[in-house]
């Protein structure tokens, strides 16, 4: 039988992006569902290596997303402090610093342009000797051509946030539906006014739009949908067409190593041109990630192991003698401008909360104060952004008035 409930505002999606907006709306006094067709954080958030290195992540032309990153980066010890104390959960948030080591002539030379804008921009970044690389960790390789260390760059665990998140979420009101796929939109005229669901396990190919009481969905009515349903959100079939945000998957593969004398995997995050590698808390070492435009995809190759496994020991020797414990991939939302899409979507009651691309994870904080300032007809304090209405993936960020 179906049911129809009201809620203030409807996420789609239960990632990082989507939990991190329904804890920001509800301790706002917004009543929250949030709809997960799987588990909470089972997609790109569960994948992702969790490193908050706006400095590392930097590319040439790239000056929008740097704002960003590093507004997103300046918010996060606070954020999770907030996180930690509202949930009773850990997050594995740690500013361990980052080392990006060049392993060849060639390498050197890219990493020394890198280091220049880095410096040209202001940011923590220092051109280190070998000897001075070792001393930060000593299992590097024998032989290499000297690194940048950025010092300021941190790391957490992605699911161990997501989890967090979900209880301080929950904790704040919001209700959590998993377990549970939107499949429709309900379009009133021009406006979403809510979204019809159904059992994962029960959905299938067909989409509806209208609201047609037999179908035996449940409805879920809210003054605003936030879709935050990562690289699936360009996908949106529900949606009319205008209004599906340019996001595609653009897949990564990531592995688990764990040392077998518990001793810490390293100190710090470690990266080549071609790899990083990030240590948890817990003894574990994630070494990603490849980059591949394969549709929704998410086979781990032999192909992608073997080279995250060589890129990896190369760097850190060490790495031959670690257990494997895990091999997975997951989905980046990309947009054709790496920016994330932030904002009102083209269709009144839609907003958008999705193509964070690489730096989800990082983002987070930005993303969900952006929403429920929107939301709350506040404009945001330290930075805002959203979709230009021309260019469609075009983030605006600035300081506001
Ligand atoms: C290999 C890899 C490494 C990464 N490393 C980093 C990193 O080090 N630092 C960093 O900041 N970022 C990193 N990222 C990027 C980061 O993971 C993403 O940007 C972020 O997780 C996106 O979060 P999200 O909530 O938008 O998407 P997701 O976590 O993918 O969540 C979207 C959710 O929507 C759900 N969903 C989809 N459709 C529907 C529907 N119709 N109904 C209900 N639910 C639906 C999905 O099940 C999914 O759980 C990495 C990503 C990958 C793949």
């Amino acid at each position: 039988m179906s049911e129809q409930r009201d809620f203030d505002v409807v996420v789609v999606g239960g990632g990082v992006i989507g939990l991190s907006c329904a804890w920001r709306l509800a301790q706002r006094g917004a009543r929250v569902a949030v709809v997960e067709r799987g588990e909470p954080g089972c997609g790109a958030s569960r994948v992702a290596a969790g490193m908050l290195a706006p400095v590392g992540e930097l590319s040439f032309g790239e000056p929008e997303l740097l704002e960003l990153t590093l507004a997103a980066a300046r918010l996060y010890p606070e954020f999770v402090a907030e996180l930690e104390a509202a949930s009773g959960e850990v997050t594995g948030y740690e500013r361990l610093g980052a080392l990006h080591v060049a392993l060849d002539r060639d390498e050197a030379a890219q990493l020394r342009r890198v280091h220049d804008l880095q410096r040209s921009l202001e940011l923590e970044a220092e051109w280190l000797p070998p000897r001075k690389c070792r001393d930060l960790e000593p299992g590097l390789t024998p032989s290499f051509h000297g690194g940048v260390w950025a010092a300021g760059e941190a790391a957490v665990d992605p699911r161990a946030l997501t989890a967090a998140l979900l209880a301080a979420a929950c904790a704040e009101g919001v209700e959590a539906l998993t377990g549970t796929e939107v499949v429709g939109g309900i379009l009133e005229g021009e406006r979403l006014t809510g979204v019809r669901t159904r059992p994962a396990h029960e959905s299938g190919k067909e989409v509806r739009r209208e609201l047609s009481p037999d179908t035996g969905d449940n409805v879920i009515r809210a003054e605003a949908v936030v879709l935050a349903n990562g690289a699936w959100s360009g996908a949106t079939e529900w949606l009319p067409e205008r209004a599906r945000p340019p996001v595609r998957p653009v897949k990564g593969q990531v592995l688990e190593l764990r040392r077998r004398d518990g001793e810490p995997p390293a100190r710090r995050i470690l990266a080549s041109e071609r790899v990083y590698l990030v240590p948890r808390g817990d003894g574990r070492l994630i070494v990603g990630a490849t980059v591949e435009e394969m549709g929704f995809d998410t086979a781990v190759t032999a192909g992608g192991i073997h080279e995250l496994l060589r890129e990896a020991y190369r760097l850190l020797p060490d790495v031959a003698e670690m257990e494997l414990v895990d091999a997975i991939a997951g989905l980046r939302p990309g947009t054709p401008n790496n920016l994330p899409l932030v904002g009102p979507g083209e269709i009144d009651g839609l907003v958008l909360a999705t193509g964070h691309f690489r730096n989800g994870i990082l983002l987070a904080p930005l993303a969900a104060q952006a929403v429920a300032d929107l939301l709350s007809n506040r404009r945001s304090s330290l930075t805002r952004y959203r979709p230009h209405k021309d260019e469609r993936a075009v983030a605006e960020v600035g300081q506001t008035s």
